[in-house]
């Protein structure tokens, strides 16, 4: 089983505005409103897959059981942890062709919420065989917070697939609890290593054999409509994905994140992992919701995805 950690998920509410109007009332018929954060696109997209996944982290209030009953509706187990605080909500404004977001920040975690979780999480992940840990942490938990989370995967011999970014990240890569595998884009690579990053092989090559990714076994650069570029030990392989039609790439990362944590699962081969997170990525890209992949597309896009060693 997989399990697919949100620390700080959300409810996502999207109005959509033809003119967005400042000072004033603005009226909105099509709200939508759905179970958000990234590790629940991970984890909405590995049921899609067909993965036994169960979705866990940090939860509260009555937007924490909307988020649960929201995950019951799409048929995804969950075993989260529940707060005090509680669980935000994210506005994204549609208008013009533009998107404005308000995002709240999020209940703030108790010390002893804090200490109470890591037991509850030492038990939970007895069941699983990987797991994938995505997005922020909530405030009130400490920066190394997901370094203690893997360390406690490491004990029970547990894979950990982690894609976050900023200070969490790099906590984790300057520790000794070691994710198996990253997926940061060119821009969180760049924020990580404080300079703007050129996307040639020999380049990325270079960057990624910095010391600073000691010890990690796959890091895997997602570039959009450029695929990506990897690194598994001391192999490098350049990932091509064909030219696709794009509705909303939002989200794509976190269902490559899934694909790659699934392949991983399988112990496929490195060409299947790739291929597999790359395809899940497009066929997200290539629908309007947030954490969907139409799977009837899947054969015919994984044909058309080149893994090259370089
Ligand atoms: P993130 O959402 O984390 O920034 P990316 O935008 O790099 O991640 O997307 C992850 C993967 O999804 C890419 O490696 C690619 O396979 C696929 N993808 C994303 N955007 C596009 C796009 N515009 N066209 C084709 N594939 C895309």
């Amino acid at each position: 089983m997989i399990i697919s950690v949100t620390m700080n998920p959300s409810v996502d509410i999207s109005y959509p505005l033809e003119n967005f109007k400042l000072d004033t009332v603005n009226r909105v018929t099509n709200t939508t409103k759905t179970a958000g954060g990234k590790g629940l696109n991970v984890a909405r997209v590995l049921q899609q897959a067909g993965a036994n996944v169960l979705a866990s982290g940090m939860i509260g209030g009555h937007l924490g059981e909307f988020i649960q009953s929201e995950l019951e509706n799409n048929k995804i187990s969950h075993d989260f942890f529940t707060i005090n605080g509680q669980t935000r909500n994210c506005i994204a404004i549609l208008h013009e062709g533009k998107q404005t977001e308000i995002l709240e920040k999020g209940p703030i975690i108790s010390e002893s919420e804090e200490e109470r979780f890591l037991s509850y999480f030492a038990h939970l992940i007895t069941q699983a065989d990987i797991l994938s840990f995505s997005g922020s942490l909530p405030a009130g938990l400490p920066e190394d917070y997901y370094e203690k989370m893997i360390s406690l995967c490491n004990k029970q011999h547990k894979p950990v697939v982690l894609d976050s970014s900023g200070t969490s990240l790099q906590k984790v890569l300057a520790s000794k609890a070691k994710p198996l595998l990253i997926k940061p884009n060119i821009e969180e690579l760049a924020a990580l290593l404080g300079k703007s990053i050129e996307n040639d092989s020999e380049s990325l090559k270079h960057v990624l054999t910095n010391p600073l990714f000691n010890g990690v076994e796959w890091i895997v650069v997602s570039m959009g409509a450029d695929g990506a570029f990897v690194k598994h030990f001391n192999t490098f392989y350049q990932v091509t994905i064909p030219q696709i039609d794009v509705t909303n790439p939002v989200g794509s990362g976190d269902a490559t994140v899934a694909g790659l944590t699934q392949a991983l699962e399988m112990q496929q081969s490195d060409e299947e992992i790739l291929k597999h997170g790359n395809v899940l990525g497009m066929l997200n890209a290539q629908e309007k919701r947030t954490g969907h992949v139409n799977m009837q597309n899947y054969s015919a896009l994984i044909k058309r995805v080149q893994v090259k060693e370089v």
